[in-house]
């Protein structure tokens, strides 16, 4: 599942690729990937141009001369810019024209994936539910214990729960509670002020460093990349089999169904 690195680093290689291009054709391979009815969604995007690239949480946002696009990867959605002459995979699902001759392909091995149009003044639905960017000065130290006071889930469970903060995966929660030794377990009304402050300052690190990551190997990519948003990352706990700090052999938990990975002895768990 894409996180927020991954969703940045494929809107800001498409931004570098085809902004101000022009959708000149739609073909819709796979209908319920989008929500609008297919004579609208064409007749709403054909002729509009790629303006900007902006991102909430994990969903991206094009936005056109008088509409925004909105897509969500879901688990395994791509976008690939490709010439006519490729030939379509089975996965490819909905190919925008662009006036440079290329195709932007969605592409979608699992079709969970996403997209849906808003006026451009529209609070979308789908975002009220949506807690701060990690980026955003609403992710404060006063945030965070407003909303942990009254939260007894496990902090890993916590930092998955799109309301609570926008864009973080299971790799980077695990990630995030490593560097701020914390064990996954710990319930969120136990972390203190100065835990909160280390989460909100490693979160954006890791964050960072990640969509940085992204771009870097983005850019190492041949010119007929797929857009994936899936790169190599330097990963200290998830899925790694040693601490890199005192070399005990990573614990490997299910928090809430899903696969947490942590030191025993590096972390801790409070009550
Ligand atoms: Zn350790």
């Amino acid at each position: 599942m894409p996180e927020l690195p991954e969703v940045q680093t494929v809107l800001d290689t498409l931004e570098s690729r085809i902004r101000d291009l022009e959708i000149v054709d739609i073909k819709i391979l796979y209908k319920p990937i989008v929500e609008e009815k297919e004579k609208t969604f064409k007749q709403k995007l054909i002729g509009q141009h790629f303006r900007d690239f902006k991102r909430r949480g994990k969903y991206l946002l094009f936005e056109m001369d008088d509409i925004t696009l909105v897509s969500h990867l879901r688990m395994e959605g791509k976008y690939f810019i490709l010439d006519e002459s490729v030939p379509l995979s089975k996965h490819d699902h909905v190919i925008f024209y662009l006036s440079d001759g290329k195709q932007l392909r969605y592409n979608d091995v699992r079709k969970f994936g996403r997209m849906e149009l808003i006026e451009k003044s529209d609070s979308y639905d789908d975002f009220k539910d949506l807690g701060p960017e990690p980026f955003s000065k609403d992710f404060s130290v006063a945030y965070c214990r407003n909303e942990l006071s009254r939260r007894k889930l496990p902090i890993k469970s916590i930092l998955l729960d799109q309301s609570f903060v926008a864009g973080i995966g299971n790799i980077y929660a695990d990630e995030i509670l490593f560097a701020i030794r914390i064990h996954p377990l710990t319930p969120g009304n136990c972390l203190d002020e100065e835990d909160m402050k280390r989460l909100i300052k490693q979160t954006r690190q890791i964050l960072k460093r990640a969509i940085k990551a992204g771009g870097t190997t983005i850019r190492s990519y041949t010119s007929s990349l797929g857009v994936t948003g899936r790169f190599q990352l330097s990963l200290s706990v998830h899925t790694m089999e040693k601490c890199p700090l005192c070399d005990s052999k990573i614990t490997k938990i299910a928090v809430g169904g899903r696969g947490t990975y942590f030191c025993e002895k590096c972390q801790v768990l409070k009550s």
